[in-house]
């Protein structure tokens, strides 16, 4: 975002997650956490979208506190697609069996019902629950504009990242890239439940150690173990002295 556009007053936090539940029951827990802790901080929440896991449960939870207007998921069409056919991906949260995928049996007018997500009757992320949903082409697009989102938000907006796989671990990390090079300076929190983090938090202090990440980059990600920290974290986040002084304008 050019460094003139002007920024709202409201706070604006992009949570990335799991898009399945995982097995301890603890970390749909911190979602819901999580989100009570948006609702009394009153904040707005972006996310990847869609009603799934983690992901949803955050939305939910805030959505039910604070109203379908504080929560804007943003989701690629594929992604959303997949949630009317749960046959499209593997059901991680098991740990037995491999992916099912079938053929897919939707109808072309049913897609495009699908692909709309405005017809309350065919709505597959309801707004009433989850908030307003965008639909958008691809992955790039989503993440574009969910960091555009923070960048646009009030003090103390920010990225916080919950418990996830893959998708999660590229989204934290495309975001810390980001602020190294200079095209944010957005807080990013990571929320260590249960040690679960506890690999990727080693692999930056051996980077260091090893010279590829400089010490001053150490403190870009930000842990904090519990979400309650979340705010206050958010709020007290110190620009990371050895971020690149790259202009991006
Ligand atoms: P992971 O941590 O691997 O579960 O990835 C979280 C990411 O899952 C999200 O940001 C999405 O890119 C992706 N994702 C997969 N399925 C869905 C879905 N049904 N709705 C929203 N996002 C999904």
């Amino acid at each position: 975002m050019p460094a003139s556009q002007e920024k709202g007053t409201v706070p604006v936090v992009c949570v990335f997650c799991a898009s399945s539940p995982g097995i301890d029951p603890v970390h749909l827990e911190s979602a819901r956490k999580l989100g009570k802790s948006l609702h009394e901080a009153g904040y707005q929440l972006v996310y990847g979208g869609g009603t799934m896991g983690i992901m949803g449960e955050v939305s939910r939870t805030l959505v039910s506190l604070s109203g379908p207007r504080s929560v804007h998921g943003i989701i690629p069409r594929a992604l959303i697609r997949s949630e009317k056919d749960p046959n499209a991906r593997e059901n991680t949260s098991t740990s037995n069996g491999g992916p099912k995928r079938a053929e897919r049996t939707m109808s072309s007018e049913e897609l495009q019902r699908i692909d709309s997500n405005e017809d309350p009757d065919a709505q597959i992320v309801p707004e009433s629950e989850f908030g307003r949903t965008t639909i958008v082409p691809d992955m790039h697009t989503r993440k574009r504009m969910m960091a555009n989102s923070v960048q646009q938000g009030g003090p103390g907006s920010g990225f916080v990242a919950l418990a996830g796989g893959y998708g999660t671990m590229e989204e934290v990390m495309e975001m810390v890239t980001w602020n190294q090079l200079g095209i944010h300076q957005v807080p990013i929190i990571l929320v260590n439940i249960k040690g679960y983090w506890n690999g990727l938090l080693e692999w930056i202090k051996t980077a260091i150690r090893e010279g590829f990440v400089g010490e001053g980059a150490a403190n870009i990600l930000v842990e904090v173990k519990s979400t309650e920290e979340v705010i206050d974290a958010l709020k007290g986040y110190q620009v990371a002295p050895g971020r690149y002084k790259m202009d991006w304008s």
